[in-house]
């Protein structure tokens, strides 16, 4: 059963909208999807919905809460619907593959900073880099190798 994201939305304090019903069902369909991803898959309920809508509704989700952003470095924004769990990100270098890792702890931070500096530390984003089963494959076709 799909989640009620007008109870979300509710419960949110947010009014319910056609293109944040969208939005919110788009990011639960595609974890990880870019605004452009999201965008194409709104369209195609709500073709008239404009890009600076969904980058609206994307980032007021996103202040509530109920859609959590990530950007790992040289890749665009990207977002997802599972959100409160402190998860981490294994990225890959060659295509950008994105997937979910469960803390390691099960609560932030889960990782003790050798010197918090006095700070009161919340949480460790941590993303993990390296190559996705696909690109780490000596068998893999390449073109751009002799
Ligand atoms: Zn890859
Ligand atoms: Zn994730």
């Amino acid at each position: 059963m799909p989640p009620d994201f007008r109870a979300m939305l509710r419960g949110a304090s947010l009014r319910v909208t056609g293109p944040r019903l969208a939005v919110l069902d788009a990011v639960h369909e595609h974890a990880h999807a870019d605004t452009d991803t999201v965008i194409q898959r709104v369209r195609a309920d709500l073709p008239t919905v404009s890009h600076q809508a969904v980058y609206d509704v994307l980032r007021a989700l996103t202040v509530a809460g109920l859609v959590r952003r990530i950007q790992p470095a040289g890749s665009v924004a990207r977002y997802e619907a599972r959100v409160g769990d402190n998860h981490h990100h294994v990225v890959c270098r060659d295509c950008g593959r994105i997937d979910d890792v469960d803390c390691a702890v099960g609560q932030p931070p889960c990782l003790t900073a050798s010197d918090d500096h006095g700070f009161t530390v919340e949480e460790a984003e941590v993303i993990y880099w390296g190559r996705c089963p696909d690109c780490a494959s000596p068998s893999r076709v390449s073109t751009d190798q002799p």
